[in-house]
């Protein structure tokens, strides 16, 4: 594979197969990645990616289109099936694009959105002051009860009543633990506003079943596709047919021109897959492995936020150890162990530094790790740490995280 690219452009060439070996001789941990079948990528590596084709399925600027017409319907069908759906857009690049079209559709400059704070979980794109989201609409947070680490939904309803939102955001980036969404309807009821749920982190989850799905609940649902869900890299917008037409002018031509149709056919393969119960047997192992690598963690005296999980992801409070997310990530990376350092809820380090490290197990669930290999990655992470100064113990660490990665092979044949 990629011959043609190694003879037209071998600096970009140097770089792909650099990645690929990164990929298959690192413990990828970072909870937002994973690693998209070859079916997808070969979707997305066809001549789809020539086609230019503004607006929607049978109502194009554009002629030509009706072979990626007919993949477009087949994502958006797919799509609705997968969530038990009214209404599917399946054209925004990205969750924040997805994120954006919402906010346009049904807000005006200067309304009152209620969202997650950023420090407590939240995305940049529900209201961090350089998004659009926080330069266009008056932003107001909420965070977690601090002793529990959990959504306070009595400080919820207490914030909507007093600054009366027109939309209330639901779901974060780094939060463990089930959102409630029955409750966060009562509140948005109670004041008459528009509920968002951002279901980008967990979405496979409830595509499998094990997360309750915010169809139920939210007029507006907004997602990726690139993490749980396991499809190429991208956005989507579900929601009831009354906001249809809002949502597709807002998307197109609101904040796009033509859409990615070699991305969207990729997307069509991931919600087929997707579709089937193998996915839903990997979901369920990609959070029995988080919440068994986080009871590791705990039994060699991390504390983990708010206890546990209950999802793809943990954090790890590393204040006990006397070191920072920061560090921890850096030194990780000399042992091909890959995590991301994430602010901890009330964290007193700025977020370039944190106390905290993010840990997820959609990547190497994909990879066939369970259990076991859970046990060995949390030994790995407490070695490292144990080995901050100590060069040559995070190369024998490094040697060991090889040996496990070469038993789990990845894009087997690729190159
Ligand atoms: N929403 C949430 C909750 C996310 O965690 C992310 C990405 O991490 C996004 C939206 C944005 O996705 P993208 O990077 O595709 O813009």
């Amino acid at each position: 594979m990629f011959e043609e690219l190694r003879r037209v452009d071998s600096a970009i060439y140097d770089s792909v197969v650099g990645e690929l070996k990164r990929q298959r001789e690192h413990i990828e941990l970072i909870a937002s990645e994973n690693f998209a079948p070859l079916a997808i990528l070969e979707a997305q590596g066809t001549p789809l990616t020539n086609k230019y084709a503004e607006g929607y399925p049978s109502a194009r600027w554009y002629g030509g289109c009706n072979f990626v017409d007919k993949a477009e319907s087949l994502a958006q069908e797919r799509l609705k099936q997968l969530f038990d759906a009214e209404f599917a857009n399946v054209q925004p690049h990205s969750g924040t694009q997805a994120n954006i079209a919402v906010m346009m559709a049904m807000l005006e400059v200067g309304d009152t959105i209620l969202a997650m704070d950023l420090a407590c979980g939240g995305h940049l794109s529900h209201g961090h002051p350089l998004n659009f989201s926080g330069k266009f609409y008056k932003i107001v947070s909420y965070g977690v009860n601090k002793n529990t680490e959990c959504l306070d939904y009595d400080e919820i309803e207490s914030l909507a009543k007093r600054y009366r939102p027109k939309m209330i955001i639901a779901g974060a980036s780094a939060y463990p633990r089930i959102i409630d969404f029955a409750k966060f309807r009562a509140i948005a009821d109670k004041v008459g506003a528009y509920l968002l749920v951002d279901m980008a982190h967990f979405a496979g989850l409830v595509a499998a079943k094990i997360y309750p799905n915010p169809c139920e609940y939210a007029e507006f649902v907004t997602s990726t596709t690139h993490k749980t869900l396991r499809g190429p890299r991208g956005g989507f917008i579900l929601c009831r047919d009354e906001f249809a037409k809002k949502i597709n002018t807002a998307v197109f031509p609101g904040n796009q021109g033509g859409p990615l149709m070699h991305v969207i056919a990729a997307k069509a393969v991931g919600f087929g897959l997707a579709l089937k119960q193998e996915f839903a047997d990997y979901q369920k192992q990609v959070v029995k492995n988080a919440s068994f690598l986080a009871k590791c963690m705990e039994e060699k005296n991390y504390r983990i936020v708010s206890g546990g999980t209950d999802t793809h992801l943990f954090l790890i409070d590393l204040r006990s150890k006397e070191i920072t997310g920061k560090t921890v990530s850096a030194l990780l990376e000399k042992s091909n162990i890959t995590v991301n350092k994430n602010l901890i809820p009330f964290d007193p380090k700025s977020p370039f530094v944190t106390s905290g490290i993010r840990i997820g197990t959609p990547a190497v669930t994909t990879r066939g790790m369970k259990e076991d290999q859970m046990s060995l990655i949390s030994q790995y992470i407490d070695a490292a740490i144990g080995s901050r100064d100590n060069d040559s113990q995070l190369r024998s660490i490094r040697d060991q995280v090889l040996r496990l990665t070469r038993t789990f092979p990845l894009y087997e044949g690729m190159i």
